[in-house]
């Protein structure tokens, strides 16, 4: 479904990005872990790009538009599948039909809040929910998700990664949390310095093998110890 070579990309002329090699299958589910500024972000913006037509990408930076209700952010993702007219109307006079599916997909999100509020108002847990509706609504084969539960609790974030794998063919995710990504997903990419150094099937990963990983992280081992420490914890007895 995607193969990538040799992708390199720079930001400011500093290299955020040097993929020698990276291929997914369709079906696949896949996380990519790795320390804060390590180009899991500009990894995934990329693959959307290549996959634009059949993926929907819920990015860490949301994109809502402020002044506009919860239904119309989420009804956004889907403005495509109908004429410019339909959409202008619905802006308006919302339709039934956008109406029952959206509110289907916000009991989904377990977002109780009104239809119509704006997403200004909204709390941080309940935006990221929102913008995650939007990426649901379009019903692509392919989610592509930028740490998509950061601001739910781990539970909640549990349940609402279920909704996504069972909605999509091919999940490809950045994820903070390593155990949620050891037991979810068939396979984990590790990035650091924009480097792919880690990419193997889940059922070939174990504690210390992910220990490695963040050792090679370097200088940066220190912040992820404490910032991991729990997570590792878990992963051990995976
Ligand atoms: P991560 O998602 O792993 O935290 P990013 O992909 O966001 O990492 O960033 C990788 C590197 O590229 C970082 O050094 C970051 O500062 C830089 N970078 C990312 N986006 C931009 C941008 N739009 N402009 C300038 N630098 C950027
Ligand atoms: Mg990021």
């Amino acid at each position: 479904m995607l193969a990538l070579s040799n992708v390199v990309i720079h930001f400011d002329g500093k290299e955020a990005l040097n993929i020698a090699s990276l291929s997914i299958k369709a079906g696949e589910k896949v996380a990519i872990v790795g320390p804060s500024g390590s180009g899991k972000s500009t990894l995934v913006h990329h693959i959307y790009e290549l996959l634009r037509p059949s993926a929907a990408l819920c990015s860490q930076r949301q994109g809502l538009v402020e002044n506009l209700s919860v239904y119309h952010n989420i009804f956004m993702g889907a403005l495509n599948r109908h004429s410019w007219f339909y959409n202008l109307i619905n802006l308006a006079l919302p339709f039934k039909q956008p109406l029952n599916e959206i509110g289907q997909i916000m009991d989904r999100l377990e977002l109780s809040c009104p239809l119509t509020q704006p997403t200004a108002s909204l709390s941080g847990g309940q935006r990221q929910r929102v913008a995650l509706g939007r990426a649901l609504f379009q019903q692509q084969a392919v989610f592509i998700g930028d740490e998509p539960f950061s601001a739910l609790d781990p539970i909640m974030g549990q349940r609402l990664l279920a909704e996504v794998l069972s909605a999509h063919d091919t999940v490809i995710m950045v994820l903070h949390d390593v155990n949620m990504a050891l037991e979810n997903f068939d396979r984990i990419i590790g990035l650091q310095a924009g480097q792919k150094i880690l990419d193997c099937p889940v059922d070939e990963l174990n504690f210390e093998t992910l220990q490695d990983f963040y050792q090679q992280a370097g200088s940066c081992q220190q912040n992820l110890t404490a910032e991991y420490s729990s997570e590792l914890d878990l992963a051990k007895n995976v």
